[in-house]
This record gives structure tokens, sequence and C-alpha cells, in this order.
């Protein structure tokens, strides 16, 4: 049961969450000719320059926009970014109108309010708050709103180049949890190489797609093992085949298979582990079969993240939110977030965020009472941890 909200202004959090849901930025990368987010991120600046903040629009790509600004401190303290991204999955399948946000009860309605709209909001509430109070800190606050993290992660990437804080909170909905650990993931593609002969020549065609049914056999091997070393917070590894490909015409032996794999990383794994993995399966494969031959490639790489509860960020979260009402658990998530771009430049990165249902789907909508605790906790945290 969340009991107070300590500061933060509810009516005006849900104003600025409305706003933000009626702001089309659907990620181009995922839909072509959609919105993007120059036009969010022109409204993020706005809104923290009005409150004496040092906003700034960053076009990444053509209308792929971050949105940044910086809260300064006195100088000597610590300093928070509060990362969210703008962006938003399509919206063609949804059955309720995405860009009305509709309140109901506690719950706000529309593209983005749980996926991250709502968390993001969270954040800005909080230094909404911290301003209005006008609380002195030695240390700075970052707003970071970053483009494309439903696609590429380009915003996150692009801001990480030189952003350097002493922690920061990704707002996802993390049902007030505290996400200190996710899975990551690699794609690899696999080669098979038959030799192409007419179908009648037995003798001399070698069959790459047959040759690739030992890949696929080996690889369900590996998802057993892979199930046995199981992560506390994040359970196990996985591997899966995605796409397969071959073969020219029905006389021919075909020369070449592709499949394209998901391997899913689990913390405590790297890319070196993933390619020691691929070239003992293939190497196995050709010691059995001197007509196997095969190559691999890893085409596109991002870290599993794992942060210890003990750090200060996940502590004063812990603190704040059990005194505002609600005890958070220590949690993993399986999805990859941008915390793991941020936690690879060694920066302390948590997932924290409001409750809500629909992520991609057709109906979304956030939890608003957590996302008023989202942001009381948050305010709190940056009075301790930037003072
Ligand atoms: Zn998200």
């Amino acid at each position: 049961m969340i009991t107070l909200s300590t500061g933060i202004d509810e009516a005006r959090l849900v104003k600025l969450l409305k706003d933000l849901v009626k702001i089309d930025s659907v990620n181009p990368s995922l839909v072509p000719g959609a919105a993007g987010e120059a036009e969010i991120a022109e409204y993020l600046r706005e809104w923290m320059n009005a409150r004496g903040m040092k906003a700034t629009v960053t076009e990444i790509e053509p209308g792929r926009v971050n949105a940044v600004g910086v809260l300064k401190g006195s100088g000597g303290g610590k300093s928070l970014m509060l990362n969210g991204h703008t962006d938003t999955v399509g919206v063609d399948y949804m059955t309720i109108d995405p860009f009305d946000p509709k309140v109901e009860g506690n719950k706000l309605y529309g593209r983005g309010s749980a996926d991250m709209k709502g968390g993001l909001v969270a954040s800005m509430a909080a230094v909404d708050a911290i301003i209005e109070q006008g609380i002195e800190l030695r240390g700075d606050i970052v707003i970071a709103g970053v483009c494309d993290e439903e696609f590429a992660s380009i915003g996150t990437e692009h801001l990480m180049k030189d952003m350097r804080v002493d922690a920061a909170i990704v707002g996802e909905p993390t049902d007030s949890n505290i996400q200190v650990a996710h899975k990551g993931f690699a794609w690899i593609d696999v080669v098979t190489h038959g030799f192409a002969a007419h179908g009648s020549a037995y003798k001399i065609g070698i069959d790459a797609i047959a040759k690739m049914g030992h890949v696929l056999i080996g690889l369900e091997a590996l998802q057993s093992i892979l199930e046995e070393d199981q992560h506390q917070l994040v359970g196990p590894g996985s591997v899966h085949a995605s796409i397969i490909s071959g073969g020219q015409e029905l006389s021919t032996y075909p020369d070449k298979c592709k499949l394209e794999v998901e391997r899913r990383l689990i913390p405590g794994e790297n890319r070196e582990d993933i390619e020691i993995e691929m070239q003992n399966l293939l190497k196995s494969l050709s010691e059995d079969d001197p007509k196997f031959k095969a190559d691999y490639e890893i085409t596109f790489y991002r870290g599993p993240m794992e942060i210890s509860p003990e750090e200060e960020i996940c502590r004063l979260l812990q603190e704040e939110s059990v005194k505002n009402g609600v005890e958070p658990r220590f949690v993993g998530g399986s999805g990859w977030m941008d915390t793991q771009i941020i936690y690879d430049k060694g920066i302390p990165a948590v997932a924290y965020g409001p409750s809500g249902k629909g992520y991609h789907g057709a109906v979304e909508w956030v939890d608003l009472d957590t996302v008023y605790h989202a942001a009381a906790v948050q305010a709190e945290v940056i009075k301790r941890f930037c003072a």
C-alpha cells in the first residue's frame, strides 16, 4: 500500500504524462515513416529550460533526437542521471486511441504510458519537486530523454560517449522493484558449406541443408546444458534457431545453408564465451564428419549486466521505497535494456519504475499510483545521493 508521495504535485505529473503520450514518438526504425523523437525532445528541452536546467537537444540521425538537461549542483557532490527512452513501438494494432491519453481510476491509457513515458515522467516530477522545494544539492542531476531504445539504442549509445555520472536510474517499468541485472544477447549466423551437384550425383553432391541438421541438434543439446546453470535473478541462458535458408532448386544438392541463431546470455557470460561455444560445436561436428564444413559470425552483440544490491543507488532506492510504503525486491530481467550501455562505462545503473500492462500491446496503461510512488522515491534518493 502506497501511503504518501511527499512533495510530488500529482495533478502536474498527470498533465505532463498526458502531454508526452499525446506526442507521437513511434520509432521510425521499427515503423518506416513514423514520427521519431524530434517533437518530444523539443518538448523536454523546453520543459527543462523553463525550470532553470541547462538543456540541449542532439540530432543523432535525421529525426532521431536526444534531449538532455542538467541541474547543476554547487560542486563536490555526486551526480545522478535519470534516463528514459522517448520512443515507442508502433500503434497499428492498438484497440484504444494511442495518442489520446485517458485516465480511468488509477490507470492512464495510451501508447508509451507504461513503456516508458510514465517512468520518464516520474523522474521529471522528482526533479521538479527538488526545484520547487529549492533544495540545494552539491551534485548534478541529469535528465536524459533518449531516442531509439526500442530498436538499436542509438540514443543512449551516443549519450554515453562522453556522459560521466556517478550512478544512473533508467525509468523502465519494473513494478516498483529494483532491477539490478538483466540478460544479454548475441545474434549469430551459421553457414554450412556443401557441394552443388546434379540431384542424381550422390557420390559428388554434399547436402549443406542436411549438414545444418547436425548444427540444430547440437544447439538443442546446448540448450539442455545451459539450463543447468541458473542465475539466481535471471534464470538460465538460452539458445534457439530463428531463421533458416538454403537450397536453389529441387534437382540440385544445396551448396550452402544459413541459420540465424539467437543466444541469450546471463550475467557472468561474455562475447568470448559465445565464440568458444560456437567454435567447439562446429569443431566437434567436423571431427565426427569429414564432409562437415561450417563457419559462423556474431552479427550483433549486447552484453548482460549485474550490479550489487549493496551499491549506494540500490540501497537508497530500497530505503526510500520502504519509507514510502512499498517493500521493493531486487530483481533481474530477461530482456536487454539501456542500463547495460551505462553499466558498460563502469557506472552503477539500475532500472526502476512504475507498473503497467500492454507494453507493445493493443491496450497499454500505466498505474498512476506507482508513477507517483516512483517520483516520490526518486526525489528522496536525489536529495541523499546528490547531497
Ligand atoms: Zn522500454
